[in-house]
């Protein structure tokens, strides 16, 4: 591209940025310590015809390309089968036709430029194509962000408009067989030839998805000794570049996984993606986005549970009635439904806070790049919050949902016993559970004490005047008062055993890995139950004329709250009887009892009002 070229887009890019609207600032963690505000919280029903029919259109591709095809027909795409992998690749193909590989590509580069909340909202479709999820995922997110987000814009002229037809299939390889969750550590080396036109590349990398028919890879290896990893992009027919076979895998038998080697492969200069060294910021960045993604696809997964779950129990008789009227039922679908209506709450606010953070970003004068990865790592702790969350659930729903089926649920037809096994790779890529559990907690701290972003001390240091609140007599009891005391009791819980288990431990605390595990659970609680919270708050509004939905809405927020206060409550007597005294003990216990005081509410009755709206409406209707 020649210079002028660039200066003109340039001064169009700063031309763009003027009418940029802007937003309120807002810190991520920071939901622990302040007040959302309802009315300008995003809610699924936010969302334009235009994203709908997005939505829509993914949902009807995966039914008619994966569904109606094969499942149905109690056969499951495998990739291992050299026909069957062409037909995985040739759905890729006609899904890039109807412009869907370039749903996160700027226009610009060919692709359809959708914000962050939208693409969230097209994961949460893409399950309804089981294994089909995690091939246009990689495309769409890991595969091909790298360069949108770090490249040049020679870089992103070359492929982008290439991955967004899928003309070009895009895969990212950052895992090595000694480096897993310590993604730093991996042995590929990089060294630039003599004649400085091209790297060359050593190395070996593991369980690449959509490596097996990739023509782009973003592989991570570090340059000579240096201690941090840089990235590039790899085409198929780089000279000394090979690809392994397909492995054969529990679930997403549909998606390819290969292992990938270099051998002295010759990766030209210019293909050196972003910063030397910035590729392990770039990784943890592009992942931080994915799991957002990773943690909607398990919500989605988690509403195709429900779903299948509320048609089979309407239908199925056993002791003359239908089992959906069996309160055992009942307490699973409802049980599911909450936690999927409360999960998804926290994906689209955090989508959305990414898209504003962008926004402000850009009209602050940020490059585009600049401000599409500082907006995404800004909300990285909510970003794993949502990836445990999500995926958890997708495993318990669709476990449940097989449950409800007898024995039915393991015939090959319902598709459930594939969903079963697809859906447990969610609790393992895009980050451990156990390592974003750890990391949510990890980066708060760091933000509270070496950054000071977050003032977590002098929130801590009002919760006894909290507590004084609590014990006034003549407070307020209406509903919305005590789930905002719940909600700041859960909060306060987290607060206070973090300060007391880090005056114990002080920086030993990072080895304590049981007790940030059981933090950890009360953070994603704390946020989650914020988010549904605050939903629901703006969706009772006079003017809103479905009340029926919305009372049961509003019975979801009472179940959650009720939920999360026994989980909190489990997690706290963990910690507390994890270290310090027994005098200690007594009091940490006294306090977190006060903290989160019980709430006056049937969840029985609750679980069977959220279900009868579910098998009244067919499926799950919020
Ligand atoms: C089907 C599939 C597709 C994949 N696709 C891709 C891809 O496209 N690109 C890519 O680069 N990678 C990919 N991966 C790799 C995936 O991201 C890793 O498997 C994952 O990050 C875990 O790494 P690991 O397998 O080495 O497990 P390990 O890191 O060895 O972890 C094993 C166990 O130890 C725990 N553990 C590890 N470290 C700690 C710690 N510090 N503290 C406490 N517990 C710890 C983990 O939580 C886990 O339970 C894929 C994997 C699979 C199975």
């Amino acid at each position: 591209m020649s210079q002028e070229t660039l200066q003109e887009e340039q001064s169009t890019i700063q031309e763009s940025t003027k009418n940029i609207k802007t937003y309120p600032p807002v810190k991520g963690g920071s939901f622990l310590i302040e007040n959302g505000k309802a009315d300008d919280f995003f809610v699924a029903e936010d969302f334009d015809d235009e994203a709908r029919m997005i939505g829509d259109l993914v949902k009807d591709f995966c039914i008619k390309e994966i569904q109606e095809p094969f499942f149905k027909n109690g056969r499951e795409l495998q990739v291992t089968n050299e026909a069957d992998k062409a037909e995985m690749l040739a759905i890729l193909k006609r899904a890039g036709e109807l412009g869907l590989c370039g749903v996160s590509i700027p226009e610009a580069y060919g692709g359809m430029g959708l914000d962050f909340k939208t693409n969230t909202l097209i994961s949460t479709q893409l399950p309804h194509g089981f294994s089909f999820a995690t091939t246009l995922g990689a495309q769409t997110s890991i595969g091909c962000l790298p360069i949108v987000y770090y490249g040049t814009e020679e870089q992103k002229h070359k492929y982008l408009p290439k991955i967004a037809s899928a003309e070009y299939v895009a895969s990212y390889a950052l895992t090595e067989p000694t480096a897993g969750s310590d993604a730093n550590s991996g042995k590929s080396k990089a060294i630039l030839s003599p004649d400085g036109s091209h790297y060359l590349l050593n190395g070996q990398k593991i369980w690449i998805t959509n490596g097996g028919f990739a023509d782009v890879y973003i592989v991570f290896a570090k340059i000579d000794d240096d201690k941090n990893l840089s990235a590039f992009i790899v085409e198929r027919d780089f000279e000394g570049f090979s690809v392994g076979p397909e492995e054969k895998k529990f679930g997403i038998k549909g998606s390819s996984t290969v292992q990938i080697y270099f051998d002295n492969c010759k990766v030209p200069v210019e293909n050196l993606l972003g910063e030397r060294q910035g590729g392990f910021k770039m990784a943890l960045t592009i992942l931080s986005g994915g799991r957002i993604k990773a943690g909607a696809g398990g919500v989605g997964g988690a509403i195709f549970a429900v779903n299948r779950s509320a048609t089979y129990a309407k239908e199925r008789k056993q002791f003359g009635k239908s089992i959906a009227e069996f309160g055992v039922i009942q307490a699973k679908i409802g049980d599911i439904t909450t936690k999927a209506f409360a999960i998804e709450a926290a994906l689209f606010r955090t989508s959305d806070l990414i898209d504003r953070q962008e926004a402000n970003l850009l009209a602050a004068g940020a490059s585009p790049n600049e401000a599409k990865i500082k907006a995404i790592s800004e909300f990285t702790i909510e970003a794993a919050i949502c990836k445990v969350k999500g995926s958890d659930l997708c495993c318990y729903a669709i476990d449940e949902a097989m449950q409800i089926h007898g024995g039915m649920g393991y015939a090959a037809e319902t598709g459930l016993g594939m969903g079963y096994r697809d859906a447990r790779i969610t609790k393992i890529y895009e980050g451990t559970n156990e390592i974003n559990a750890m990391l949510a907690v990890g980066e708060l701290s760091k933000r509270a004490l070496q950054t000071k972003e977050l003032d977590l001390i002098s929130a801590g240091k009002k919760i006894p005047t909290f507590l004084m609140s609590m014990s006034n007599p003549f407070r307020s009891k209406s509903d919305s008062s005590e789930q905002k005391r719940i909600l700041q009791g859960i909060k306060n819980t987290f607060l206070y055993l973090t300060n007391a288990a880090g005056k114990h431990f002080k920086k030993a605390l990072v080895d304590e890995q049981e007790i940030i595990m059981h933090l950890s659970a009360i953070l994603q609680d704390a946020f989650v139950a914020d988010c549904v919270y605050l939903k629901v708050q703006k969706l009772s509004t006079p003017t809103n004329s479905n009340k029926e939905k919305l009372a049961v809405q509003q019975q979801m927020v009472q179940l959650y709250l009720f939920d999360a206060l026994g989980r909190v409550g489990h997690a706290a007597k963990e910690i507390i009887a994890s270290f310090g005294t027994a005098g200690q003990q007594k009091t940490h216990s006294r306090m977190v009892r006060i903290l989160l005081k019980p709430y006056a509410v049937n969840p029985k009755t609750l679980r069977r009002n959220v279900t009868k709206a579910v098998i009244e409406h067919g499926g799950y209707p919020f």
